[in-house]
């Protein structure tokens, strides 16, 4: 009891999802001496649902993962794994004896109508029922304190993430950017720059902004205006890849920050988005449009400096027509932009 109560005490004093997870596994190895134990968070996509392998004890010993930025090698559908499927089917623990008599049982955390996270383990078969209700009681006080931090970092009105929780996301990416920079130079010297300049696969930081949001709001109040910016979250949700950060930063202004592409590949996502916007229909509105500037993450940014360039070339695309996606990088070496343009002239926009 008191172990068990040491352990809560541990991990409700964290706030970092990995930690957490990390914390999770600490209680449940101490405390039940699982064989094998997956922490699984899942991601809704359009179709399907798709779980990451985020913490656990594997043959090879205990692993956890960066929570924050599901590394897509240990993510598959759940279609994959028929017990986690069943789990999310009926939204409650499942059993399997496996051949050698153990038990693997799947619990799942809900929020609403889907699971969060699912905690797959393989008990001996010999596990005392009584031991059941404590684990149970963890994986229920786990639940509620990602709820709660959830909750925090959630925006209000959309349910994307909030502002807030903006830089925390991003300097995960950018220590991934830094740690990658480090591997790179501890084996080829010549490496860094290279990839430094290079955009076959880097991240990328989009700023969207709906065009003449203002008038939706004059001609049809702010209600009508929230029911735009909601609609507008979901068609995010749904134009961009499960592992993409979705974020409302400001009023009507959503960033988005990718995972690993091209250049061309980030072009594409970006301009599904536009279009799927501009294709949808918003009741009373009718139709509404984004422009989005864009650009690539580097090792050594700033939050600001990110955002700054891509502020640019959003700036760049509503001056040239709106509903249209501009990257500050093509726009640099097209000429269009030089690199220290930052005057945007007298009209803050943004
Ligand atoms: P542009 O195409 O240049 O972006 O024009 P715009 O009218 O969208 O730009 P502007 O920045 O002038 O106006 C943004 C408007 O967004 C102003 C404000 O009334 C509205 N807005 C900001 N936050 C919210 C919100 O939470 N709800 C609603 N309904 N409106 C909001
Ligand atoms: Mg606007
Ligand atoms: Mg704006």
């Amino acid at each position: 009891m008191l172990q068990l109560i040491g352990h809560i005490v541990k991990i409700s004093a964290r706030r970092d999802r990995t930690e957490i997870n990390a914390a999770m596994v600490d209680a449940l190895l101490e405390l039940f001496s699982p064989r094998r134990l997956t922490i699984h968070r899942c991601y809704m996509t359009k179709r399907k649902m798709v779980v990451f392998a985020c913490a656990g004890i594997s043959p090879e010993g205990r692993f956890v993962r960066n929570a924050y930025l599901p590394d897509r090698h240990y993510c598959q559908p759940i279609s994959n794994n028929p017990l986690l499927a069943r789990c999310a089917r009926e939204m409650s623990v499942v059993m399997e004896i496996q051949h050698n008599g153990d038990h693997r049982l799947v619990f799942p955390v809900m929020s609403q109508d889907h699971p969060l996270y699912m905690v797959d383990l393989i008990l001996s078969d010999d596990f005392p029922a009584d031991q059941r209700i404590s684990l149970m009681g963890l994986i229920e006080y786990f639940g509620n304190h990602i709820a709660l931090l959830d909750y925090g970092e959630a925006d209000t009105l959309t349910g994307l993430l909030s502002r807030k929780t903006f830089d925390k996301h991003l300097f995960e990416l950018l220590g991934q950017a830094d740690s990658d920079e480090t591997r790179f130079l501890g084996t080829h010297s010549d490496e860094p720059l290279r990839r430094k300049n290079s955009t076959d696969s880097c991240h990328w930081l989009a700023v969207c902004d709906i065009d003449h949001f203002k008038q939706v709001n004059d001609n049809f109040g702010h209600l009508i205006g929230d029911e735009v910016l909601i609609m507008i979250a979901q068609v995010m949700r749904q134009s961009f890849r499960f592992d993409d950060q979705l974020f409302r930063f400001g009023g009507e202004e959503f960033i988005a920050l990718l995972q690993p592409a091209s250049m061309e590949s980030a072009v594409s996502t970006l301009e599904r988005f536009r279009h799927d916007v501009e294709a949808q229909r918003f009741s009373r509105v009718g139709h509404v449009t984004v422009s989005i500037g864009f650009s690539q993450l580097l090792p050594n940014d700033t939050p600001t400096d990110v955002i700054d360039r891509a502020d640019e070339a959003l700036y760049y695309a509503k001056q040239h027509g709106r509903n249209r996606i501009e990257s500050y990088e093509a726009l640099i070496s097209g000429g269009q932009l030089t690199a220290k343009d930052l005057n945007k002239g007298e009209v803050e926009l943004f």
